[in-house]
């Protein structure tokens, strides 16, 4: 039995004033596997009294010691990247795959950050003025459990690299991958109460970091409801915040696209990270008259499809990360039905021999229409929609009607065409032709995706508050 019984404060691993306990459950059998002590109030006031004291000399340190603790901390993680994927397979369900880019993507962050800062101006002149860049202050980094280390590292690297000093309010369903982190981060030596965590509820920690007047920013990513409720919270105190939210992403297909390269790719990417992933190209839009083709195409490529131990190295789908959120998706498979939607793939319950677990079968819905709930809700689990369009600019005017706007992706063998049709998407990012990820590109979303960047100068830039001097 895991028992993770301590907090990080002021560069200690301490005991939380708070007592309540959480089980920690595993999504493959789903029996227990140890307790997190939750954190409360008095905790998350201790630790965020830690990171103001440790701002007021951390924001003087020059650019060269920031790199310098970035390196630190890059040695110190990758030291355990075999741990930390190891981890995140046990504990979230995660496939081996997939664990393995989430865990680089964490490493990657420090010198991500340190390549940004090789060049990046904390002075600029603007007309006979001169505007700094100066640290905004403590940040609070709250995340949800789908790939939460690489979340804390990417948001602690920017905060460093700002000059910033953090308290973490991590997922307590990822409570043993973030004490690893967290173990990393101390091995790094960095000063006493740059960084800090708490494990606690989000109504608990998650909502005294919200009101706290010495937090100076908010970095949060997660679902759209929880994003709202933390910047009404947060606008009391006129806190800066960067709301990383949910998705639903569409996948355009042209009809000039290579359907027998682009419809696999379709299927396994709606179902990364198990469909636990708010980029995931969960809606697929194709041409009508091709719709007969791509539902083959589709139910050739679902029956590659494993579903399984997500330690296997050969499996696409391991199991949802709890019995809530399988329960979740179950609802929207029935709700897929019910609306009227034609199951191509799957369906409700669990495969075959696989009944421990909070597996799904990969499913696949067609004829969907874009205003039914399974096209416009974000379902977090392994269910594509398949939706026909007549024309491209009614392909792209069903690509903008969802209130989300995170990342989208278009298949075409005509580079000029995609490149227009890209211009007309309204979302964050914009993939062309597969699944690719650019750390030094911005991402965030357009509409009740969020608000706010991450990654590269644009995520260093909202960690930063401009003062303009003019002399
Ligand atoms: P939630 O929004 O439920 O939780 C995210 C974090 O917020 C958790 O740590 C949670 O704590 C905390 N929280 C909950 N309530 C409050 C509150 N009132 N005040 C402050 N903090 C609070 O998301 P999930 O954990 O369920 O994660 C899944 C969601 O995350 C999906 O909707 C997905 O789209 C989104 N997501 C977005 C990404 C992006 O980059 N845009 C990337 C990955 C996921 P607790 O666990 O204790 O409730």
């Amino acid at each position: 039995m895991k028992q993770i019984h301590q907090i990080y404060v002021d560069g200690e691993f301490v005991t939380p004033h708070g007592t309540e306990t959480f089980d920690l459950i595993s999504p493959l059998t789903n029996l227990k596997t140890g307790e997190v002590v939750l954190g409360d109030e008095t905790d998350t006031r201790r630790a965020i009294a830690a990171a103001k004291e440790a701002f007021k000399t951390f924001r003087k340190t020059t650019v060269d010691e920031r790199i310098a603790y970035l390196g630190k901390l890059h040695a110190a993680v990758s030291k355990r990247e075999e741990e930390l994927v190891k981890t995140m397979v046990e504990e979230y369900g995660g496939t081996l795959q997939f664990s393995k880019a989430s865990a680089r993507n964490a490493i990657e962050s420090f010198t991500n950050m340190i390549q940004v800062l090789q060049t990046f101006e904390f002075q600029k002149t603007v007309g006979q003025s001169l505007v700094r860049l100066e640290s905004l202050g403590v940040v609070g980094i709250i995340t949800p459990w789908n790939a939460s280390n690489s979340f804390i590292c990417n948001k602690f690297a920017t905060a460093v690299a700002a000059g910033c000093t953090v308290v973490v309010k991590p997922s307590e369903l990822s409570a043993a991958q973030t004490q690893l982190i967290v173990e990393c981060f101390h091995e790094a030596g960095l000063p006493k109460g740059v960084f800090n965590l708490v494990n606690g509820l989000g109504t608990v920690v998650g909502a005294e970091i919200t009101s706290n007047p010495d937090i100076a920013k908010i970095s949060f990513t997660g679902s759209t409801f929880t994003g709202k409720i933390i910047a009404k919270g947060a606008v009391d105190t006129m806190k800066r915040v960067t709301l990383e939210l949910g998705g639903k992403s569409p996948n355009l297909i042209l009809d000039d696209a290579d359907l027998q390269t682009a419809i696999p790719a379709a299927v396994f990417g709606a179902y990364m990270n198990n469909g636990q992933a708010c980029i995931a190209p969960t809606r697929l839009l194709v041409p009508e008259n091709k719709l007969d083709e791509v539902n083959a195409l589709a139910k050739a490529a679902v029956r590659q499809v494993q579903v399984g131990n997500p330690m296997d190295e050969q499996t696409h789908v391991g199991p949802l990360v709890s019995v809530k959120q399988f329960e979740r998706v179950q609802q929207y498979i029935r709700t897929g039905l019910e609306e009227g939607a034609v199951l191509l793939a799957g369906g409700g319950g669990k495969p075959e021999g696989l009944e421990a677990g909070n597996f799904v079968r990969a499913t696949i819905f067609t004829n969907v229409r874009n205003d039914m709930r399974i096209a416009q809700e974000e379902i977090f689990g392994p269910v594509l929609s398949i939706i026909p369009y007549q024309t491209e600019e009614e392909a792209i005017a069903i690509a903008n009607d969802t209130n989300y706007g995170l990342a989208a992706y278009i298949s075409s063998s005509d580079r000029e065409r995609a490149n227009r049709v890209a211009a007309q998407i309204d979302a964050g990012r914009v993939v062309i032709n597969g699944f690719k990820h650019d750390p030094q590109t911005p991402f965030g979303g357009f509409k009740q995706s969020g608000i706010g960047r991450e990654y590269g100068v644009y995520g260093l830039e909202t960690y930063l508050e401009p003062k303009a001097v003019l002399a």
